[in-house]
Formats: structure tokens, C-alpha cells, sequence
């Protein structure tokens, strides 16, 4: 199928910064990586024209640190620049992570106005979602936060829950998805907490990939067992579907790494913010003409990385799944072709138990 490289913007307008201090951010080391925190209302002039000016359809992927704290004006004004390229018959939808802990009515009008999809990260039930995602005077956020969901909520624009899995919550997947199911939350994501080395030491709260993917594996089960349709579980959905033979992908089973950039404050645009800000993946500026950022001989290495590795796991059974699997997190470096052994493993064993499973309830033969 058909995709452009270097299409589908995760903006950061003020980078790592965040109202919150939590434990295993990996965005606050990016306050060091790049000067001028808040983005300028000329970069995002760039931004908008960017990624508008070459696509019929867009999927702007507003991100932090906390983006809500650039402010209101800054997104009536990102509203303002995306107006005339609505005019000329473009697509363009508009998604925002936020912690939700500044969440009020003033942006819940705003955000339903302009047809937002708000998600929010909150780790579970309130003892264990303030030992890490707290303020940085100490306070948890549980409650701020559930403030803000019901907001978003009352306002219909509620986009789901991301939930990190880190060593406090893996061992209790049925406290967690209980939990969910009974706060009436069923659009969730599952992120495991892993070393990514943007920031110090936070290893203590960090998983294997075995650990998560037994937790996935009852997380899966649990799902399979409740029964209820309404219930969205973001990685398991698109690995149902594409064994049902359909084609809803989350990007970790797209196999597209190029097409996802990420953009800093100062309009640099990078390769996908699960990377730490290195040179390697730096491919231009918004600034710049699309086609050459397209050009760019960075993003041509990154590219030829990425068909190398798929080219190497083409004779995988689960290749139609996992196209290469996740750049960053199944590979050791940069530039390694052979996927990383325990992730490997782990996968095709989640894909193996997804697999059987369906086939024995009679879904598939
Ligand atoms: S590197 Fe991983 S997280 Fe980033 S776009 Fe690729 S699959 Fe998604
Ligand atoms: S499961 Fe492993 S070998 Fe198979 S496609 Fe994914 S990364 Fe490649």
C-alpha cells in the first residue's frame, strides 16, 4: 500500500516540559535536547503547511511533555492555519495525548468545536497511578486527572486511556482491567515501561518484554472473557483483525517507521519520538521543502535500515502481523538487522496465543 515518509506529525509545542514529575517520563530529558521550550506561532505556521501542503489527508498527533500547556491561543491559531487547507478539501484530524490535569469547560468547548480526539494517560486505580504520575511537589494527580477524563467525557471527546505498565501494575492485570471496565473506560492502550535512555535511572519500574507480554496475554484472555464489544483494547484489536484477515494497524505492527515524525518546538523534525533526539535521525525542518526533508540522506539510511529488517524477517510466520516489529524496540541498535532475541520470542508467543485462542472459540478455522 501506498504511504509518504514523513507524513504523520506527533508535534511537541514545548517539548518535554510537564506541569507533572513522573517517575518514568522519558520526555524530560528531551528539555536538555533542544533550546526554546514553547514553539513560536511562525514554526507552527510551518508545521501546519508542512504537512498540509503535500496530503489529502492528515493526522496531526499533538504530544508532550503536557501540550495543554501551550495554551489555548496556540491551538485556536493551529485551528486558524489548518482553516484554508480545509478549504481546498483536506482532511485533517486533530488527536491529543494530555496527563489531563489542566483540563477545564474553557478547553473541553474548544476541543469538541474543533472535533479534537483527547486521550489521556492514567495508570490505573489511585494508589497506583500516584505512586508514579505525581506533581512535583510529591502530590499524586489520580484525582486532577479523573477530573479532567469526566470533562472530556461530558464534552463527548474522550479518545481512551494510556496506561504504562511498569513493575508496580504488570502483576495485577485483572485489578487493572477491573478497574477500567468499572469506571466505565473501555478505549485503552497498554505501554510498557521500558529503558529508553532519554532519562536517569528508572530502572526499578522498568519490564521485560516477557513480563509484558504475559501481562498482554491476560490482559487478552480477560478481554476474550468479558465479551463486550465496546471494549477497545488498542494492541489487541489490531492483532485480531489482522488475523481475521482485516488491515487496522496500531504503527508498532505497520511496519512504516518512516512515515511517523516528530516535531520540536523549534520545528526539527526527528524520526519518531520513541528515539532519544539523536543526529542520525534528525531529517530536517519544517521549514524546509517537503521534498527535500524527503530526500534527505538520513531518512534515506533509516529507510534502507528498515527494508533490510524487513527483508530479513520475511520468512517469519508472523510477518503479516508484525512487518519487522517496532524500530526502536526490537532492535539493539540503530542499525541492527536481526530482530532482538527476548522481544522476538515474545511476540510470536503473544501472536501464537491470540492466535489459538480465536481459533478455538469457532472464530476462525
Ligand atoms: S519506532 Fe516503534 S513506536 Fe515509533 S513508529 Fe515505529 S513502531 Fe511506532
Ligand atoms: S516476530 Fe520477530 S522475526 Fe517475526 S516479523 Fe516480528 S520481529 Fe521479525
Amino acid at each position: 500500500m501506498f504511504y509518504r515518509s514523513v507524513s504523520t506529525p506527533i508535534v511537541k509545542p514545548v517539548n518535554g516540559l510537564c506541569n507533572l514529575s513522573c517517575s518514568y517520563c522519558y520526555a524530560s530529558g528531551l528539555k536538555e535536547c533542544i533550546t526554546g521550550d514553547y514553539m513560536r506561532v511562525e514554526t507552527l505556521k510551518f508545521v501546519i503547511d508542512f504537512f498540509c501542503c503535500e496530503q489529502d489527508h492528515i493526522e496531526f498527533i499533538w504530544h508532550g511533555g503536557e501540550p495543554l500547556l501551550a495554551g489555548l491561543d496556540f491551538y485556536r491559531k493551529a485551528i486558524e492555519f489548518q482553516h484554508p487547507w480545509k478549504q481546498k478539501g483536506r482532511k485533517i484530524v486533530n488527536f491529543l495525548q494530555t496527563n489531563a490535569t489542566l483540563v477545564t469547560p474553557e478547553w473541553t468547548r474548544f476541543f469538541a468545536k474543533n472535533n479534537f480526539f483527547v486521550g489521556v494517560s492514567l495508570d490505573g486505580p489511585k494508589e497506583s497511578h500516584n505512586q508514579v504520575r505525581r506533581y512535583q511537589s510529591d502530590k499524586g494527580s489520580y484525582d486532577a486527572v479523573m477530573r479532567g477524563v469526566n470533562l472530556l467525557r461530558q464534552a463527548k471527546i474522550f479518545n481512551g486511556i494510556i496506561c504504562s505498565v511498569s513493575t508496580l501494575n504488570y502483576n495485577s492485570p485483572k485489578e487493572l482491567f477491573n478497574f477500567f471496565i468499572t469506571k466505565n473506560i473501555k478505549k485503552l492502550k497498554f505501554a510498557r515501561v521500558k529503558n529508553i535512555g532519554h532519562c536517569g535511572d528508572i530502572s526499578s519500574l522498568t519490564v521485560s518484554p516477557s513480563q509484558y507480554t504475559d501481562f498482554m496475554i491476560a490482559i487478552f484472555d480477560l478481554w476474550l472473557e468479558l465479551d463486550d464489544p465496546e471494549v477497545e483494547i488498542r494492541d489487541i484489536q489490531s492483532v485480531v483483525n489482522l488475523i481475521l484477515g482485516g488491515d487496522k494497524r496500531e504503527c508498532i505492527y505497520l511496519g512504516r517507521c518512516d512515515q511517523f515524525a516528530t516535531v520540536y518546538s523549534n520545528g526539527s523534525i526527528y524520526s519518531c519520538d520513541s528515539f532519544p533526539n539523536m543526529d542520525t535521525l534528525r531529517f530536517g525542518s519544517v521549514s524546509d521543502n517537503p521534498i527535500i526533508v524527503r530526500s534527505n540522506q538520513r531518512l534515506k539510511n533509516f529507510q534502507k535500515i528498515l527494508k533490510r529488517r524487513k527483508a530479513r524477517c520475511r520468512v517469519c510466520n508472523w510477518y503479516f502481523i508484525c512487518k519487522g516489529g517496532c524500530a526502536r524496540n526490537c532492535y539493539e541498535q540503530f542499525d541492527s538487522i536481526e530482530p532482538l532475541d527476548e522481544v522476538c520470542e515474545n511476540l510470536k508467543r503473544y501472536f501464537e496465543h491470540i492466535s489459538v485462542k480465536i481459533k478455538s472459540c469457532g472464530i476462525i478455522r
